[in-house]
């Protein structure tokens, strides 16, 4: 599946706000958006850009895409599968986007970003209920456990990852000894925390 491979920093700057894409770093002064609060390249910079309705439903899909590293056909059949299911569509986009194999390692704190967690899932570091998934798209279930392989159980990554400061929620649970973690129960849109508005998606599609 088709990642984004440019600077991440720029796609902060871009929406104007910290998605966090870099783990640590962005919790240091080497932050770009601390250092350049503008967005990139000097034209877009110097220009106003108007404050329309279509602007802002588009910036908020831009940056929940951006957050979770989604790009935008994939983006496309996520709405797709949320508007399909019985419930309020922004909140089921953002259920489907949590559970997600790379963001559920990276919630757990078994990766400093969703970046690193994706490379932990495409280099078969875990197993999910005992059996290898190496698709970071997939999706996690309730109930289902995530391990670490017993081979990986050394990496630098995830032990440093773990010492971090970083509050795993409430859905989900971790035993930081053996490696494995739980999704408790399906996210509900309070115990999601991320600061987007979902519902100017969903009005961006209805268009
Ligand atoms: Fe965004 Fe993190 Fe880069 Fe800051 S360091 S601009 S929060 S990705």
């Amino acid at each position: 599946m088709a990642v984004y491979r440019g600077p991440r920093c720029r796609q902060c700057r871009r929406e104007g706000t910290k998605l966090m894409l870099k783990g640590e770093r962005c919790k240091t002064e080497k932050c770009a958006i601390e250092r350049r609060p503008f967005p990139p390249g000097m034209r877009v910079s110097k220009r106003r850009r108007a404050a329309t309705e279509y602007n802002n439903q588009l910036r908020e899909k831009q940056k929940i895409r951006r957050i979770y590293g989604v790009l935008e056909n994939q983006f496309r059949l996520y709405f797709k599968a949320a508007s399909n299911r019985p419930g309020v569509t922004g909140e089921n986009l953002l259920q489907l986007l949590e559970l997600r194999l790379d963001n559920i390692v990276y919630r757990l704190g078994l990766a400093p970003s969703r970046s690193s967690a994706r490379q932990l899932v495409l280099h078969n570091h875990l197993l999910i209920n005992g059996k290898k998934v190496n698709v970071p798209s997939y999706r996690v279930k309730e109930g289902d456990t995530i391990q670490v392989k017993e081979k990986s159980n050394n990496l630098e990554l995830i032990h440093s990852s773990l010492k971090g400061l970083r509050d795993i929620p409430d859905w989900l649970s971790i035993d930081k000894v053996k490696l494995t973690g739980q999704v408790v129960r399906v996210p509900d849109r309070a115990s999601i925390p991320v600061n987007v508005e979902e519902q100017l998606v969903v009005e961006l599609y209805s268009r």
